[in-house]
């Protein structure tokens, strides 16, 4: 199995799973861009965003940030939820993703 987050839902790559449900799972980031960085994955591979079969997830993504965002600390201050998606949205795994971050101010418009 050649997806990176694929072997981390499969257990072949160890990661600390912070938080999961019967459709996704989160980790911290391995090379964190703000003081808080999770990475909310869709369990099944699905490519990207607008992966046919993406909304029977999308519930239990909107619920995994809330959750996580109230865990981290983040509800207070405020957080931001990323998604990239192809080559100009800069998505390097192509496994389904949201970036969950937080805990500084992150600037508008991204780069
Ligand atoms: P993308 O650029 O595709 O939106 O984001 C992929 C993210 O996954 C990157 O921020 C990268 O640091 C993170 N990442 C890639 N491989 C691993 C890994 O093996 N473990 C963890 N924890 N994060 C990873
Ligand atoms: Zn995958």
């Amino acid at each position: 199995m050649a997806c990176i987050f694929c072997r981390i839902v499969s257990g072949e790559i160890p990661t600390n799973i912070i938080y999961e449900d019967e459709f996704v799972c989160a980790f911290r980031d391995i090379s964190p861009v703000a003081p808080v960085h999770v990475v909310l994955i869709s369990k099944d591979h699905l490519e990207r965003i607008d992966t046919p079969g993406v909304e029977k997830i999308a519930g239990h993504v909107i619920l995994a940030i809330s959750k996580l965002a109230a865990t981290l600390g983040l509800s207070e201050d405020g957080f931001r939820v990323v998604n990239n998606a192809g080559k100009y949205g800069g998505q390097m795994v192509n496994h389904l993703h949201f970036h969950l971050l937080g805990g500084r101010h992150l600037e508008w418009p991204p780069g």
